[in-house]
């Protein structure tokens, strides 16, 4: 028996009032890490996580997701089990209350990895997930960040300086006692994107990966950058094979963002040994970690504090 390791986020950004959130992150990080604590495993951990990151209306997912250009919520959501290099996605889902039961079951229940829009809905009914109406997802404030949105004829990060809301995407890593990894993201994508978009949540190596040998990790921001590099796939190749620590990992990969494309995000990530990183071109990043018997909730702290105080 190892000890484990767990962190989550709620997305990054410019977000001005990191405060707001330190009491969801902090009851959110301790109800996982006290299920790592009794032997649950990492693929149950980061479900239950992420599923209560999504049941917040705080953050960019499930209930709180933003709106498309249509008005309407489309959900994305990734979940890989770092054992068997499993794992399950959707995509363009309406209705469904928790994405990343629904990316779940694709990955115990389908012969396939990732599923889109009716298909994937159908799927959902026949596996019992549970379905909300469209009002459970409609906020009074979604649709105003719509609007101010559509305004300026642009899409946005759900934090971004133009808008006012502090919602975000969400995501979570662990490594359990028997030091197996997982990690889940989940996401309404950004404000205002064209119908069908998809961003780099649902996509396993994009948004999300995790594999035994390297390490977990779970992305946030401009999708369409995570996708151009493979992100967290590349973030576990310099795990893997160049023997990069969390961190290191961590701080290559935004590195890579940057220098190549100039990508606008952030990442979790946890390492084979249980090491923990984290890493953002963005201002900020909403994030809690529990790791050694110690819990950080590090809504807005910048890398560099970050990495002081987890050392
Ligand atoms: N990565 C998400 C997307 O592009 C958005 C976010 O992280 O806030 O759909």
């Amino acid at each position: 028996m190892t000890e484990f390791s767990l962190m989550i986020h709620g997305g990054a950004g410019v977000i001005r009032a990191p405060e707001n959130y330190d009491a969801s992150l902090r009851h959110i990080i301790e109800t996982g890490a006290a299920l790592l604590d009794q032997g649950a495993s990492a693929l149950d951990a980061v479900t239950h996580c992420v599923a209560l990151l999504e049941d917040d209306p705080l953050y960019n997912a499930g209930r709180g997701s933003v709106l498309n250009a249509q008005g309407i919520v489309d959900c994305d959501a990734s979940i890989m089990d770092g054992r068997t290099l499993d794992a399950g996605a959707i995509a363009g889902v309406r209705g469904v209350k928790n994405p990343v039961l629904l990316a779940r079951a694709v990955l115990e229940k389908s012969e396939h990895v990732f599923l889109i829009g009716e298909g994937a809905e159908i799927f959902a009914r026949e596996h019992k997930i549970s379905f909300e109406e469209a009002d459970y997802f409609l906020t009074e404030h979604r649709v105003a960040q719509l609007a101010r949105v559509k305004e300026k004829q642009s899409v946005a990060l759900d934090h971004s300086q133009a808008n006012d809301l502090k919602l975000g995407t969400v995501g979570a890593v662990a490594r359990d006692r028997d030091g197996n990894l997982a990690a889940a993201t989940s996401t309404g994508g950004l404000v205002n994107k064209q119908f069908g978009r998809v961003g780099d949540s649902a996509v396993i190596g994009a948004g999300t990966y995790a594999d035994n040998a390297s390490c977990a990790i779970s992305c946030t921001g401009i999708g369409e950058h995570f996708l151009r590099t493979s992100l967290a796939r590349t973030a576990a190749f310099f795990v893997e094979y160049q023997g990069m620590n969390a961190q290191e990992a961590a701080d290559a990969a935004i590195r890579h963002l940057t220098q190549k494309i100039q990508g606008v995000g952030g990442l979790i990530l946890i390492d084979r040994n249980g090491e923990c990183g984290q890493a953002h071109s963005t201002p900020d990043m909403l994030s809690a970690t529990a790791v050694k018997g110690e819990i950080w909730v590090g809504a807005g702290l910048t890398l560099s504090m970050w990495g002081a105080q987890a050392r």
